[in-house]
């Protein structure tokens, strides 16, 4: 009898195991959910938005029309909560969803601590979503004074989407340099320098003590230093923790569904990857979570919920980008072995995809795994001379590099 998987988020984890699942048991049932307008898009790609970079066309990944295609039920609605003992997921509206097997790819979740008193003052934002972005964008008004809480490498991505607008920008830093865990002290240093050369204040070994607020709007922040900073406009990107709302209660948790080896959570049908989960056996270690790990991640948990015992191996993490002018490499976990500038990043405009040049050459590349990204990696390829296959080639194993095709 057919077998029914249902899987809740659309984003790298989910959409990679659906597009695999499909692939792997065609004569089963694979049903996505998502609560977003588009359901999967390149997340990472929101700081180039905000700068006016890159737009939609350029992030969408996947929509209704590419998983009916690839034998996926897309469902645009939103799992409200799960009964694991009727093996059904309830669906906003009132309707309910059985399942066989379940994964949870529900992704992280901003967090903006509520004792900082700013639950009901206008001017605080974060941004995980396509659908922050509007009123986000629409609250950048010349002359505001932006404040932007947090030091890791995505607050800093948006500290530098913001020199875009004409706006006064204040990095809000815990630590005592900017991008930890990312970069080392003397990298974060280097950085710094070059963020305030692009008019980017930055503010280290302090942090938000409380919002302060008149008439309902955000005024300015008083800081465990002791400090007072005016501002009209707050963006907090801090510690992101797993999107646990729907199954919290009846599943072991840290800060993401706890998972075995095999992804499976402490109820054996229900399964969790990406943001949402973290490995039990090292719960307490730091750990990256970035695009390309949970599509893996994605990819490995299909493997495991179809029954097959061999997975794609892990292949190395890369970690790439360009922040503030200087781009950065990282082959293996933060922060072993980054390269500052000796590599060349390309993002394509056809997709988002990275070659990593020197020289002229292309290096090494990272390929996100979507068919219009092997395209848009293809064409950077014609124009240097590859000297090395993908590090990390995501969903399809079978892509042929060399081509851009599936073979
Ligand atoms: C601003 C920003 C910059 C980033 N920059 C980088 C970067 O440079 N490099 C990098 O590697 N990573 C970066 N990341 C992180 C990367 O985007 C995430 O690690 C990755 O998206 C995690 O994938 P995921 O599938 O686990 O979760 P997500 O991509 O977050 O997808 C989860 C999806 O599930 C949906 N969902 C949640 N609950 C429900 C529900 N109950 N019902 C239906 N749908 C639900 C969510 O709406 C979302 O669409 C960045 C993230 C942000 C926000």
């Amino acid at each position: 009898m057919a077998e029914k998987y249902v899987i809740i988020g659309a984003g790298a984890a989910g959409s990679a195991a659906a597009r695999t699942l499909a692939r792997l048991r065609p004569h089963d049932e694979v049903h996505l959910f998502s609560n977003e307008v588009l359901p999967t898009y390149y997340r990472p790609g929101l700081p180039d938005m905000l700068a006016g970079r890159l737009s939609i066309p350029h992030l969408k990944i996947a929509d209704r029309e590419h998983y009916a295609r690839v034998g996926v039920f897309l469902h645009p609605e939103q799992v409200l909560e799960l009964d694991p003992e009727r093996q059904v997921a309830k669906i906003r509206g009132g309707r309910e969803e059985s399942y066989d097997r379940l994964l949870l790819a529900t992704g992280a979740r901003p967090f903006v601590n509520p004792n900082w008193g700013g639950r009901r003052l206008q001017g605080i934002f974060v941004l995980r979503k396509l659908e922050h972005l509007p009123p986000l964008e629409a609250a950048l008004a010349p002359d505001s004074n932006v404040v932007v809480v947090g030091g890791g490498i995505r607050a800093l991505q948006i500290a530098e989407a913001l020199t875009a607008y004409d706006v006064r920008i204040l990095l809000l830093v815990r630590e005592s340099w900017i991008g930890y865990p990312l970069f080392t002290k003397p990298q974060g240093q280097w950085l710094r320098a070059h963020a305030e050369a692009l008019g980017v204040e930055v503010r280290t070994l302090d942090e938000v003590n409380e919002f302060l607020g008149y008439e309902g709007r955000v005024i300015g922040i008083r800081t465990k230093a002791g400090g007072m900073l005016e501002c009209n406009t707050v963006i907090v990107c801090m510690h992101m923790m797993g999107d646990m709302r729907i199954a919290q209660r009846q599943l072991e948790h840290a800060d993401g569904f706890l998972v075995d080896e095999a992804y499976r959570t402490s109820v054996s049908n229900i399964y969790a990857a990406g943001d949402a989960a973290v490995a039990r056996a090292d719960a307490q270690a730091p750990r990256w979570r970035g695009w390309e790990r949970a599509a893996q991640h994605g990819v490995r948990a299909a493997y495991a919920m179809a029954g097959l015992p061999s997975p794609p191996p892990l292949p190395p993490l890369v970690i790439a980008g360009r922040i503030f002018g200087v781009s950065y490499l990282h082959l293996g976990e933060p922060p072993l072995d980054v390269l500052l500038s000796h590599v060349e990043i390309e993002k394509s405009e056809l997709g988002i995809a990275y070659a990593l040049r020197s020289d002229g050459t292309i290096r090494a590349a990272s390929v996100l795994g979507f068919a219009h990204c092997h395209r848009a990696m293809a064409e950077a390829f014609t124009r240097g001379r590859v000297v090395e296959p993908p590090l990390a080639t995501l969903l399809d194993a079978n892509f042929d590099w060399r081509t851009g095709h599936a073979v």
